[in-house]
């Protein structure tokens, strides 16, 4: 057992605050100091403690790397300066003009990372599916498709997808499969048990759960692709800097008590959603109706803090109710310990072309919720009083 594993095989709660972890070996601190230095000293040429450089390696990043692998149950985990930096590192695996099949309902970002860089830069091809049907998956893989892209549940619309059973497809053909659990979360879902290779996360939503930084992480299951991403940290530089390191880890530290608040929190959100009269629609895989939710109840522990619903109100009106909010925060993210509401088809989604949104049902009175912490009856009175004030 090595100095980081005294929190192994105990419970999750107990793996937030323990795991991969231990106190400051130079001084005994209990947090893990702030480590703002660029280089470090060598007795002789050649000859250190493991740390060379800050690029390769910083204390504080590494406790955050081996806290997310544990919990994520990898061999190595990675930090970089956002979500995308994480997501472009591990599409540096890829040989140039690779074939990827990635989920239709994807991250506004990642979509233009694919198209609008990636596209031209190394030749990406990407077909874009519904993966929550298997058979529409299976069609778009191709001889040469060598990655699998999957978010689950998806953004904005909360469509679930089973992770098994794309693995089953993926493995027999040689294609890495990549899961972004940003939405999840490891104390929701762990791809990787699952048989998932890659783990992405932007730690700017519930890991880092204070929307005060800005970060990303992937995580690899075995060291084979643990030491290629590693490499490829290294090499194009994009890591997470000491102090967002130090705010990362000690957000995840309550991931457990915030991720069992904002699941109970979201569930009465949405039950309370799909019995308003002015509500058209609800997107909670919590909610029995919602068709993914037999998969979500098998791979996941909580269905998350994420509510997405459609109004019944004109584009007019929608704004109106979003302005009108006051505890939600109008803004776009999600994930922190505040409550915050937004129009995906302005914000969010901006960037995916106007037909493909309406293809994927991204409509002018779809709104999305990310429940915080706050008292939850003072949530719902507040979306009570905004919808109240659009339509009066
Ligand atoms: C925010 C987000 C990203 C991008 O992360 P950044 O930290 O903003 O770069 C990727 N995927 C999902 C699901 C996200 O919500």
């Amino acid at each position: 057992m090595s100095f980081y594993d005294k929190a192994k095989d105990k419970a999750f709660a107990t793996r937030c605050i323990h795991g991969g972890q231990t106190h400051d070996s130079a001084t005994g601190a209990v947090s893990v100091p702030i480590y703002a230095n660029s280089t470090y000293a060598q007795s002789a040429p050649g000859e250190h403690q493991g740390f060379v450089y800050g690029r390769g390696h910083n204390p504080t990043r590494h406790a955050l790397e081996r806290a997310l692998a544990d919990l994520e149950g990898g061999a190595a985990g990675f930090a970089f300066g956002s979500g995308l930096a994480a997501m472009d590192a591990v599409l540096d695996l890829l040989p140039v003009g690779t074939h990827m099949v990635a989920s239709d309902d994807l991250y506004g970002g990642s979509y233009r990372l694919f198209e609008k860089v990636r596209k031209g830069s190394t030749g990406l091809e990407v077909t874009y599916v519904d993966m929550s049907d298997l058979d529409a998956l299976r069609a778009a893989l191709r001889p040469q498709t060598r990655m699998l892209w999957l978010e689950t549940p998806s953004n904005p619309l909360l469509k679930i997808i089973d992770i098994a059973a794309c693995v089953e497809m993926a493995r027999s053909r040689d294609i890495i499969t990549v899961v972004d659990n940003t939405f999840a979360t490891p104390w929701c879902q762990q791809p990787l048990s699952l048989g998932a290779d890659i783990v992405v996360h932007s730690l700017t939503k519930y890991i880092g759960g204070h929307s005060d930084l800005i970060g990303g992480a992937a995580i690899a299951l075995n060291t084979e692709l643990a030491d290629k991403l590693k490499f490829i940290q290294n090499a194009t530089g994009g890591i997470l800097g000491p102090f967002d390191s130090f705010l990362a880890l000690r957000g995840l530290k309550t991931l457990d008590v915030r991720m069992e608040r904002h699941c109970r929190a979201a569930l009465r959100m949405a039950e309370y959603l799909a019995q308003h009269p002015q509500v058209e629609k609800v997107y909670y895989p919590g909610l029995p109706n919602h068709p993914g939710h037999a998969i979500a109840a098998r791979q996941m522990r909580g269905f998350g803090g994420m509510v997405t619903a459609v109004l019944k109100m004109d584009l007019a009106a929608t704004k109106k109710m979003l302005s009108a909010c006051r505890i939600f925060t109008l803004a776009e993210s999600l994930g922190g310990v505040e409550s915050l509401i937004e129009h995906p088809a302005i914000m969010t989604h901006a960037s995916i072309p106007a037909d493909q949104r309406e293809k994927i049902g991204i409509a002018d009175a779809l709104i999305r919720l990310s429940v915080g912490i706050e008292d939850i009856d003072d949530l719902i009175a507040d979306i009570d009083q905004a919808i109240a004030a659009a339509i009066g």
